[in-house]
């Protein structure tokens, strides 16, 4: 993958490379390097393009969770985007989302649905994880719970001699956050293979209802915006699953495609006598959104 290099840090950033650390942060912060250092490259490649602690922590927290879906979801790259538009899953996906638009146009005359076909990059995600304010007041609660155990020399995480990354990394994963961020984490968003649609509805040329947290009790749930996109969408397509709930985010609808671009390993054949039912991935805390 390309990366912008080449161009000198300014000074001013060597400035605040050399603010002091405290022992407990600079602990904190080898055992993020221990717990990331065996994960998959794109997710060490993702972390390193994290510059703040508590972001770069509660991405690894998050990471700690998906591993699994990384293989399947990991954001495209330009090429990859630029082939997928070339298929007929794209096509068909077009040729869906149209069909909801001109549902929601018909039934409401003056306004308008919009929903772009956007491909999210890699460096979007990045930017989101890195600037969005509701990922940093949860990475924030997260790192004074780390900051706790760093500090406390009865704790094991407090003993400087020796590092217990896989310790640290089951806190990490076990520990719950007290709201969900409105971003996913870099990489893993649904909207990096076009998984996802966030509706917009326009009156006019004037936006009346947009992907916009703040806006949601007002703009969304109190006009009836929700509940009929939601009705217009069910009635035009069965390839639409939302909208997502967790955080709240009434705009956002994930799409399944009819047939999956990369079919899945083979299943193995089932063990003679063995009639369990296929255990559900459950990533731990609470799932989160990916939008702002
Ligand atoms: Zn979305």
């Amino acid at each position: 993958m390309a990366e912008a290099r080449g161009r000198k840090p300014k000074r001013r950033k060597q400035a605040v490379a050399t603010t002091t650390v405290s022992p407990a942060e600079r602990r904190l912060r080898a055992y993020i390097d221990s717990v990331a250092a065996p994960l998959d490259s794109r997710i060490v490649g993702a972390l390193r393009r994290i510059p703040a602690t508590p972001r770069r922590l509660l991405a690894l927290k998050y990471y700690l969770g998906r591993l699994t879906e990384v293989d399947s979801i990991w954001a495209w790259t330009t090429q990859e985007a630029r082939a997928y538009r070339k298929t007929d899953e794209y096509r068909q996906a077009i040729a869906e989302v149209t069909r909801v638009r001109h549902l929601f146009d018909s039934l409401y005359p003056g306004y308008s649905l919009a929903a772009p076909m956007e491909i999210r990059s890699l460096e979007a995600q990045l930017r989101n994880w890195n600037s969005v304010r509701s990922v940093a007041v949860v990475a924030d609660s997260l790192l004074d719970s780390c900051m706790v155990m760093m500090a406390d020399t009865l704790s094991r995480f407090g003993r400087s001699d020796s590092i217990h990354a896989e310790l640290f990394s089951t806190f990490l994963e076990a520990w719950e956050t007290p709201v969900a961020p409105t971003v996913a984490v870099p990489g893993l968003s649904q909207h990096g293979q076009l998984r996802a649609f966030d509706f917009r509805i326009y009156r006019g040329r004037r936006l009346v209802a947009g992907a916009t947290a703040a806006t949601i009790e007002r703009a969304w749930d109190s006009s009836g915006w929700t509940a009929k996109l939601k009705a217009v969408i069910t009635l035009a397509s069965s390839r639409f699953q939302g909208p997502l709930q967790n955080p709240y985010e009434p705009w956002h609808y994930t799409y399944v495609p009819a047939e999956p671009l990369q079919p899945e390993a083979p299943t193995k054949p089932e063990a003679e006598g063995e009639a369990s039912a296929p255990t559900p991935f459950t990533p731990k805390g609470i799932p989160q959104g990916s939008d702002e």
